[in-house]
């Protein structure tokens, strides 16, 4: 079935109980028992599954076209949960850009229980396969990464991470299933924080992980760390996930429009020194995103003002419909200094603003980062 089909359909039935076409969250935390002791609708207590959370999973493992799916309260116990699902003295190779987030629980979290980690180029497959150590389980790979856009080959790195007998995990946030399905190129696990494309509001926090094998050993130990430990959303949030996505490809394919209208006018601009965007043809990873991400480039991109920090800062000063503002995903556009949010282990340009592009019509979001990048142009001119 295609995507704008399951988004709608796939675990989604009328209520056999009532009739109503539109779910609503069940919010009982406890469900009942047979006279026998069983329980006949599957669910016991809500931490280790409930109706809306599993609607949810169906959905997103159907959109992935994986087999199992597990959602998570964020983004964040998503990640989490796969560190935690490896072993003490087990070694994790992670890109360079990757998600300052991720490379936090690496660092702050993770080595101290004894879980060592690699940051490397991912998207050059010899630096990647020169990082392979016999204790390597794990490849993190993000793509487009965060914040400059980089394309890493899902397909390579599946095939090098087979070799050594480690999982491939593609943090799959800034595409989406719309852009591209990485468990049909061979990755094992895809990761989402639901927070962003997938919930598309900015009203909901969630994290999801995909399993292309519903036996893989690794996610048997992510399901254990999701019921036990408990970093699960709630029926609400998990309803209002499934309402969003819903319309997911229909928001992900207006603003990847969108995006590539303002990539196009920012490349072209005097002010701009350069655009991060894989639509772009000038862009290192454009032929490889063309193969990989049949759905379009997406609607992430960053660029790098003609200037310093301060020439940056005061540009994001001036904008009027963007909202300054991190995160990402949802209708609203949103630009932010990142530099200034990443905090200490942050590696990004410091005259780079990153921009979610939102679902405004493209000519008032370029008016508008015209008129903000215009004193600059002047400055240049
Ligand atoms: C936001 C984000 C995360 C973390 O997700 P939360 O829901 O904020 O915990 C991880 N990876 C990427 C690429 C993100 O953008």
């Amino acid at each position: 079935m295609k995507l704008e089909t399951l988004a709608i359909h796939a675990g989604r039935h009328p209520d056999a109980a009532t009739g109503a076409v539109a779910p609503s969250p069940i919010l009982s935390t406890t469900f009942a028992r047979d006279a026998d002791g069983e329980y006949p609708h599957g669910h016991l207590y809500s931490r280790s599954g409930n109706p809306g959370r599993t609607a949810l999973e169906t959905l997103l493992a159907a959109l992935e076209r994986g087999a199992t799916a597990a959602a998570f309260a964020s983004g964040s116990a998503a990640s989490l949960a796969v560190f935690q699902a490896l072993s003490p003295g087990d070694h994790v190779i992670a890109p360079d850009d990757v998600y300052h987030g991720t490379r936090t629980q690496l660092r702050e979290l993770l080595a101290r229980w004894g879980l060592a980690h690699s940051l490397v180029d991912l998207t050059d497959l010899d630096a990647v396969r020169a990082a392979i150590t016999p204790a390597t389980r794990l490849i993190w790979a993000e793509t487009p990464s965060n914040p400059l856009l980089k394309i890493c080959d899902i397909a390579g790195l599946a095939e090098l991470a087979r070799t050594a007998g480690a999982t491939l995990v593609v943090d799959s946030t800034f595409a989406t299933p719309v852009i591209q399905q990485p468990l049909t190129l061979g990755a094992d696990l895809v990761m989402h924080s639901t927070t962003k494309y997938l919930g598309g509001h900015s009203d909901v926090l969630g994290g999801a992980l995909i399993a292309r094998d519903a036996g893989d050993p690794l996610f048997g130990r992510i399901r254990d760390l999701q019921t036990k430990g408990g970093a699960v959303p709630s029926p609400f949030d998990c309803w209002l996930l499934q309402r969003s996505i819903a319309t997911l490809p229909l928001r992900v394919r207006a603003q990847t429009a969108n995006a590539q209208a303002v990539a196009e006018f920012l490349a072209g601009h005097p002010a701009v020194e350069r655009v991060h965007y894989p639509g772009l043809p000038g862009h290192a990873g454009h032929a490889l995103a063309r193969r990989q991400m049949p759905g379009g480039f997406g609607a992430m991109l960053s660029f790098q003002v003609r200037g310093d920090r301060a020439t940056a800062l005061a540009a994001v000063g001036r904008v009027k419909i963007f909202t300054r503002a991190t995160s990402l995903g949802g209708i609203e556009s949103l630009i932010e200094h990142r530099a200034s949010v990443e905090g200490p282990y942050s590696t990004t340009p410091p005259n780079l603003l990153r921009v979610s592009v939102g679902l405004e019509h493209a000519e008032d979001l370029i008016a508008d980062l015209g008129q903000a990048l215009a004193p600059a142009a002047d400055r240049q001119g």
